[in-house]
């Protein structure tokens, strides 16, 4: 006997899909029966998330790449045009993507401030306005945006980050508020330390180091943060909205 998953004919979109959490997310959402829209910054960046979610059980969501670079309104604009004459609506958006430039303040330059701030913050600003008319005539869309628990500590060395993490929870915010009588919710899931590419890029004695501040004892998995963001997707997360959400083992109560 075949059941409906919670997902069932829903359109998802989740930027930096290719890899770490993102894909992760990807695959969680395609398992709850969503079709999803995976972006790269390249072509053929998303093959093995596609290939992922293709190996689930038959029912799954399909998966679908695109490219974009989410600090360039024109690609954004693109994207947004093709997925909507392709699938019609999107009701899930997931913000992922993002990057570090790390770099002690003294020595930041206004470039790596922008860099970080254009594709983390402003990025989110212009996906979300790309496709808040679909998902203001949808029924109960949600967003859901992956921040960071720098956004709420600041961190030593990542001041474009914390700040367009932190910004990421004002732009939340003001979302939420905007659109909660279209039935949309928008939160944050802010991840503390994930093992994924950005994270294996650090020293192993910082690595160690952050490890001792973990309550939970682990870095945290991809998979830990797509289950709570799959979790603000479903409809026991639909009272839930503006909220910061924070998956981190412990690590900054
Ligand atoms: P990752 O492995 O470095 O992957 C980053 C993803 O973002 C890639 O898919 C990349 O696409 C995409 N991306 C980068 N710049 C882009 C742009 N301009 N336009 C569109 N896509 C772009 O990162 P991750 O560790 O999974 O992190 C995912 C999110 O979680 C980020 O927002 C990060 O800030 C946040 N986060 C991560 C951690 C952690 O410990 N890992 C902790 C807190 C928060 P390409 O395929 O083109 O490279």
């Amino acid at each position: 006997m075949s059941h409906v998953l919670p997902l069932s004919g829903k359109t998802a979109l989740v930027t930096g899909a290719s890899r770490g959490i993102g894909r992760a997310v990807a695959v969680a959402l395609a398992s709850a029966g969503a079709t999803v829209y995976c972006t790269s910054t390249k072509a053929g960046g998303c093959d093995e998330t596609l290939a992922a979610i293709a190996a689930l059980p038959a029912g799954s969501g399909a998966g679908r790449a695109l490219v974009v670079d989410v600090a360039d309104p024109a690609s954004v604009e693109a994207m947004a045009k093709h997925v909507l004459a392709e699938a019609g609506k999107v009701e899930l958006l997931v913000n992922n993507a993002g990057v570090t430039r790390d770099g002690l303040f003294l020595r930041m330059s206004a470039e790596d401030f922008d860099a970080v701030v254009g594709t983390n913050l402003r990025g989110v600003f212009l996906v979300c306005k790309a496709f808040a008319r679909t998902l203001a005539k949808a029924k109960d869309a949600r967003i859901v945006n992956v921040g960071s628990v720098v956004g709420l500590t600041g961190n030593a060395g990542q001041a474009n980050y914390a700040a367009s993490k932190a910004g990421l929870i004002g732009l939340t915010k003001s979302l939420a508020q905007e659109f909660a009588g279209r039935g949309l919710t928008a939160n944050v899931v802010a991840p503390g330390f994930i093992a994924t590419d950005m994270t294996a890029a650090l020293s192993p004695e910082i690595r160690d180091g952050m490890l001792k501040t973990i309550p939970l004892q682990r870095f945290g998995a991809p998979e830990d943060i797509a289950k709570t963001v799959l979790f603000l997707c479903s409809d026991g997360a639909a009272y839930i909205t503006g909220q910061t959400l924070v998956v981190d083992g412990g690590m900054t109560m």
